[in-house]
């Protein structure tokens, strides 16, 4: 809870432990591991959302989720936080 600031690192909402949920950066089921540093707070709406995407796919699709990702997600590794930058800037090229 401490290491992401009780927000979920996705939407930004704070969190208390009702709709705290773990979520796997890059999902287990795409060979995610369960190192901490692939691991975020996000509330229950948010994990729905990005379900089994690759953080690369859900970054593009809701670019608002990588820009809160890149500020309150600060325990990932760097090689994510990387992704979801390009993500983003990928997806606002695009609908420039
Ligand atoms: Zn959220």
């Amino acid at each position: 809870m401490r290491d992401c600031g009780r927000r979920c690192v996705y939407c930004g909402t704070y969190l208390d432990l009702e709709n705290a949920t773990l979520d796997h950066v890059f999902p287990l089921a795409k060979g995610g591991t369960h190192s901490p540093g692939n691991l975020v707070l996000a509330c229950c709406r948010c994990n729905r959302l990005k379900a089994d995407l690759l953080p690369g796919e859900f970054f593009i699709r809701f670019p608002w989720a990588g820009m809160n990702f890149m500020h309150y997600a600060r325990t990932v590794h760097r090689a994510l936080k990387r992704c979801a930058r390009r993500a983003v800037s990928l997806a606002y090229a695009e609908a420039a």
